[in-house]
């Protein structure tokens, strides 16, 4: 069984964009993952398929229609799709490994960009949504955030990565930055690589490795350390799956 994506979008021409290619593009010519791009204004009824009005209360800007935006979904999403609906937004929970991880562990995901000023609250309630942000910036639609998302998830399914690109040791694997990496030549620019890691003692290799890891988030993210995965739901509740193991 394939790993599922559909992203609502008012451009799904952006897509599969980078997904198409590389790991993630592989993977979907294997078939362990599907994408589908559909286009949000495909749902509107008016004659100028309209999708957005001007936001209550006033203020710049326009605002994706929950109506609109609800039919759209309706008609991506069979009735019953157990897949979680994503709607990308800086005002979302910040996007971590720990999510994704859950993510990529279900049946896919469907995933909402946002564009102009966003999208009224009521539709992203009343679906129970996963407000997710990819970080702290803005970005002119959620396109971008959707990708960032997928290709995260993507690497996870399994049988994408080989053993040769495993996901074991990397960044955020135990709430830790990943050790730095060296190659040959072991000497470059008079600069030595590390002796230990030419020892070929395999326990002062990981010894080193994990100081290394441990030194590099105390300096630069040490709220990792203290991080905990319940801080990843993006709505109240459960979290996204039963079974569902710790980060
Ligand atoms: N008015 C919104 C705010 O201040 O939070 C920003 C809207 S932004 C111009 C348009 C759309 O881009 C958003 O609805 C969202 O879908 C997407 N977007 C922008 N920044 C994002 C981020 N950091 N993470 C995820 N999506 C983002």
């Amino acid at each position: 069984m394939s790993w599922n994506a559909t992203v609502l979008t008012l451009f799904p021409g952006m897509f599969p964009g980078p997904l198409g290619t590389s790991l993630a593009g592989r993977a979907m010519d294997r078939g362990l993952w599907s994408l589908e791009a559909r286009d949000i204004r495909e749902a509107a009824t008016d004659r100028h398929r309209t999708v957005d009005d001007t936001p209550f209360g006033g203020g710049a800007g326009m605002v994706l229609r929950p109506d609109v935006v609800d039919a759209a979904i309706a008609a991506a999403v069979p009735e019953g799709d157990q897949r979680p609906l994503v709607f990308l937004t800086p005002r979302g929970v910040p996007l971590r490994q720990s999510l994704v991880r859950q993510l990529a562990a279900g049946p896919g995901v469907v995933a909402l960009c946002g564009r102009y000023e966003g999208v009224d609250q009521r539709v992203v309630e009343a679906r129970g949504m996963i407000e997710v942000s990819i970080g702290d910036y803005v970005l002119s639609g959620g396109e971008l955030g959707a990708m960032v998302l997928l290709d995260a998830c993507v690497r996870l399914i399994p049988g994408v990565m080989g053993a040769a690109e495993s996901a074991e040791e990397e960044s955020f694997s135990s709430n830790l930055l990943e050790y730095p990496h060296y190659t040959r030549p072991a000497e470059w620019r008079g600069l030595r690589v590390p002796e230990v890691l030419l020892s070929g003692h395999h326990a002062e290799v990981a010894r080193w490795r994990r100081e290394r890891s441990e030194a590099v988030t105390r300096e630069r993210r040490p709220d990792l350390l203290t991080h905990s995965p319940n801080q990843d739901q993006g709505r109240a509740g459960a979290p996204l799956y039963p079974a569902d193991s710790p980060a």
